[in-house]
Order: structure tokens, then sequence, then C-alpha cells
């Protein structure tokens, strides 16, 4: 099934490579068309990208628009702007998602302006549900609830665009769950073309630098995290000691980056990396809600602090109230006497 109506998703890549969080957004997206009993689709720009959409249809696709230009091949704002905005234009989706990327949150506000649509910015959740306006107004069905931390995160709203098509939102990169592709699905491909302005090619890319992080704290099974309770950059090193021990990453919350412990690509959290590893070791992290909204999905949580009330401990399976420079030490022993 698919058509007006649809539950879109714009597909970021590079060099022919999905973005991540752009397949995390179709396996989303499929979960909502599905409660919507409507069609999911996808959009995608660049050059020598056709392979890409037998991938997008496995993971869940009915559609993919595909804008195949050599001027597309990276990522400027006008002519995207263009392609995905005349493609939503013919294709009359109820719903569009970006991923929150550098590129999606330059991209998503322009097309919002440009179709006169809401958009949410870096949703952690998408739902569907009803919405009546109060004091017994108009009633809405079937509504995207997009759902994000406010107020500095201490409230989690659930924002509605109940008038205005389609209804847009980013979502940030590893709070959708990535579902396994089913390469017997099919779908269709179809050739999105734009009536491209000389203005938009007024920017001219002379080079572009590509810099992987220096940790790839998503793809981890286990992460060791350190706050402010580590003290110290030089302490550390207990931490990278166990990361090493048991086969994991380090991570930090934002006291302890802010603090100059460890660099920003390190940090976990709401302005961070958000994670959900097989195991979470909590060590010195009070345990705040910017904190909690990137690691409290992880599978098996553990909390080391000297301060039994810490927050962090409601969301920990195992609780160790201790000093971390004692406790880490004996951890790392007992596991390696193993
Ligand atoms: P603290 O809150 O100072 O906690 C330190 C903990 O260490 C305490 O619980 C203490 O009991 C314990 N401790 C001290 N010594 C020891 C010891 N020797 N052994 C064991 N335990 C010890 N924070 C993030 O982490 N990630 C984010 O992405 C993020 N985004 C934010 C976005 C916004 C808009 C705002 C306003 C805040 C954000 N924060 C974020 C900051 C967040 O509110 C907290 O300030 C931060 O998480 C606190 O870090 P912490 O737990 O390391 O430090």
């Amino acid at each position: 099934m698919s058509g007006k109506n649809d539950v879109m998703v714009f597909v970021e890549q590079n060099e022919g490579r999905p973005a991540d969080v752009s397949l995390e957004l179709v396996c989303k997206g499929r979960e909502l068309a599905d409660r919507l009993r409507v069609g999911l689709s996808a959009v995608v720009c660049g050059e020598r990208i056709s392979g890409l959409a037998e991938k997008l249809v496995a993971h869940g696709c009915d559609e993919v628009h595909l804008a195949e230009d050599p001027r597309l091949r990276q990522y400027r704002t006008l002519p995207y702007a263009r392609v995905v905005s005349e493609v939503i234009r013919k294709a009359q989706p109820q719903i569009v998602l970006f991923g929150a990327s550098p590129v999606g949150r330059d991209l998503a506000p322009r097309i919002a302006s440009e179709l006169k649509a809401g958009l949410t910015a870096d949703c952690t959740d998408l739902q569907i549900g009803d919405h009546s306006e109060p004091g017994g107004g108009k009633e809405y069905k079937d509504l995207l609830y997009q759902i994000r931390p406010a107020f500095g995160g201490n409230i989690i709203a659930t924002i509605v665009c109940p008038e205005t098509r389609p209804q847009m939102a980013t979502v940030r990169e590893g709070v959708m769950k990535m579902t396994p592709p089913d390469p017997k699905r099919t779908g269709k491909i179809l050739p999105a073309k734009a009536a491209f302005r000389d203005e938009d090619f007024l920017l001219e890319i002379l080079h572009r630098e590509h810099k992987e992080k220096t940790v790839n704290l998503r793809a981890a099974n286990i992460v060791v995290s350190g706050g402010a309770g580590v003290g110290s950059k030089e302490n550390f090193k207990l931490l990278f000691d166990l990361a090493h021990a048991i086969g994991g990453v380090v991570g930090a919350s934002r006291s302890a980056v802010d603090s100059g412990f460890i660099p920003k690509d390190y940090q976990v959290g709401q302005t961070g990396t958000t994670v959900r590893p097989k195991l979470y070791i909590a060590c010195g992290i009070s345990g705040a809600v910017q904190h909690r909204a990137g690691m409290q999905e992880s599978a098996k949580i553990v909390a080391i602090n000297t301060d039994r009330e810490a927050p962090i401990f409601d969301v920990a399976h195992y609780g160790i109230v201790g000093d971390l420079n004692a406790v880490i030490p004996m951890l790392i022993k007992a596991y390696k006497s193993k």
C-alpha cells in the first residue's frame, strides 16, 4: 500500500551509504505506517545511489523517490530543499521524518517553512494518537505525537500539529531501534526530478573532510561511563582499564566533559550520544534526567556511587554504594581472576 497520506522519511547518504539515523527512521516509519494503515516512502538524493533503494525497501519502504544527479552528490541546502519539497508536494505524505543530524537540522526547517508546515526538532519518541482541543473542542484522530524533552530536559513534552500537513519531525540518532532487513520485501523505485534554478548552485564545495568520531559508543555492547565523581582526567584511566578488561568502551556524563576530563565525543545523554548497550556501568554519575535520557534503555545498568540516594540508582538494575576508586579495581581483579 502506498500513495497520498504515506509516512515519508528523508534518507541521508554519504557516498551511497545510508546514515544509521535514516535506517532507524525507516524502521520507525514502518511501524507508524502500519499503525495508520498507509504506505511508507523514502526520498533520497545523490549520485549513483540506485543500490541504496533496495536496502531501503528491505528495511520497510514501499516506495523510494530517487533523485539522482551529479549535482546532488554532496549535500547542499538549496538543491536538496528543492527536490525534497517537490517530492512532498507531489506525494502529499501526512508525516515526514528527518534525522536530527547536521543535514536534517539544516534541511527540515527550510522545507517546513517552504510548505508552511509545523516541525518538532530533536524528538526522542514518536507515537500515533488522538487529540481533543481543551474545553470540549475539535477532535483529531491519529495525529503524530512528537515527543521530546523540554525546559532543559525537566519535562517530556508531547507536541502535535493538528491542522497543517505534513506533520514533520527530526529525530535523534540512536533513539529508534533498527530492525533487521527483509531481503524478500518488494517496493517501487520512482525517479524524482526537480526544476532547479541557477541560484540553487551558487554555493560551490571546494573541499570536504569527513572526520570519524573517536569512539563508536552506539555500536558498543558494554559502556563504562564516568561522571564528575571520577574527579580528574588522570583518574579516567581507571575506567579505560575496566572497559579494556571487559571488552567495552568508555563514555561520560556532560559534567565530566565540561570539566575537561574527556572529549565531547564520549558524552552520553540528551546532548550527547544515545546508547542502548547490553551493559552500562555508570561510575560517579548522579543520574540527572538529561544523562538518563541517553542510557536508560540499556539492557542492564550497574551504578557505582558513594551517595545511596543518587537518582542513578532509580534506573540501575544493580547498585554498588561505594567509592569508585576502590570498587573499580576490585571489579577488574574479579573479572581477570575468572
Ligand atoms: P554530578 O551530578 O555532580 O554527580 C556526580 C556524582 O558522583 C554524585 O552522585 C556523587 O555522589 C558521585 N561521586 C562523587 N565522588 C564519587 C566517588 N569517589 N565514587 C563514586 N561516586 C562518586 N548531562 C549528561 O550527562 N549528558 C547530557 O547529554 C546532558 N545534556 C544536558 C542538556 C541540558 C539542556 C542541560 C540543562 C543539562 C544537560 N546535562 C547533561 C547535564 C546534567 O543536567 C547534569 O548536570 C550532569 O549529567 C551531571 O553529571 P554527573 O552526574 O557526572 O555529575
